[in-house]
């Protein structure tokens, strides 16, 4: 019996430490941005995954044609297989971070392993514009201290998000809608994803028609859109290139 109530303690304590390591508010391992006070008219679209052609250059005009800027945070192995369409976000006043050069979930990686993927990232951000905006999301909004910390000494800022779209799996542009509005209160990071870290050219056209109808029905009400950085309040000076 004793056994038992032991084991269920374990799994009880171990349930809430896979909680505090994924859930996008919790805060046990060090501070991470996930939004600005409640009822701000003021929301920041963020994109994950990418670059994935097409679906972020079908973004790109949606977001154009709203003038909105928005945060992207990019795969690195994307990065450097579609270099030009980066070149088109930074071109166009978006944000672009850091979100691993493969996607693995950190929270299982090795300090090296972290470090590597991290480092490799804006390498190829770099390599590909010449900017970086030292955000970083990790993927699966996986982190534990050790995340934290290597993300830091590297210069990297943790991004989370406090409304989530639920469109990394199929889904139809009227539930990514539902999700969203269901959440908004003013003042959020919405996580939304223009790529998919499978594979290149997943397809993520509800997602770009739920932004178009999202930014008419926000802006309406009044809400301004914004990057990340500027949500933060410190405008990132994005950074030049190491020359
Ligand atoms: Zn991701």
């Amino acid at each position: 019996m004793l056994g038992l109530a032991v084991t269920a303690a374990g799994i009880a304590a171990a349930s809430v430490a896979g909680y505090q390591s994924m859930a996008p508010s919790a805060q046990w391992y060090g501070k991470t941005f996930t939004r600005i006070n409640r009822g701000a008219r003021k929301l920041a679209l963020t994109y994950d995954d990418g670059p994935n052609d097409p679906y972020t250059l079908h973004l790109l005009e949606v977001l154009a044609k709203h003038d909105v800027p928005a945060t992207f945070f990019l795969i690195g192995r994307y990065v450097q297989q579609r270099p030009a369409i980066v070149r088109e976000l930074v071109k166009a006043g978006h944000v672009v971070g850091n979100h691993t050069f493969t996607h693995p979930q950190l929270i299982f990686q090795s300090p090296t392993q972290i470090r590597a993927q991290l480092s490799a990232c804006t390498f190829a951000v770099n390599d590909a514009v010449g900017v970086h905006s030292n955000l970083f999301r990790p993927p699966f909004g996986g982190r534990r201290p050790a995340v934290l910390r290597i993300a830091r000494e590297l210069g990297l800022e943790p991004v989370m998000w406090s409304v989530t779209g639920y469109d990394w799996n199929p889904t139809t542009r009227e539930r990514i809608q539902r999700h969203m509005t269901r959440q908004i209160r003013g003042g959020d990071v919405i996580l939304l994803h223009d790529g998919g870290h499978v594979a290149m050219g997943t397809d993520r056209s509800h997602t770009v028609a739920a932004t178009d109808w999202l930014i008419a029905r926000y802006k309406q009400e009044g809400y301004e859109f914004v990057t990340v950085p500027e949500m933060m309040g410190k405008v990132v000076r994005q950074a030049s290139a190491v020359s």
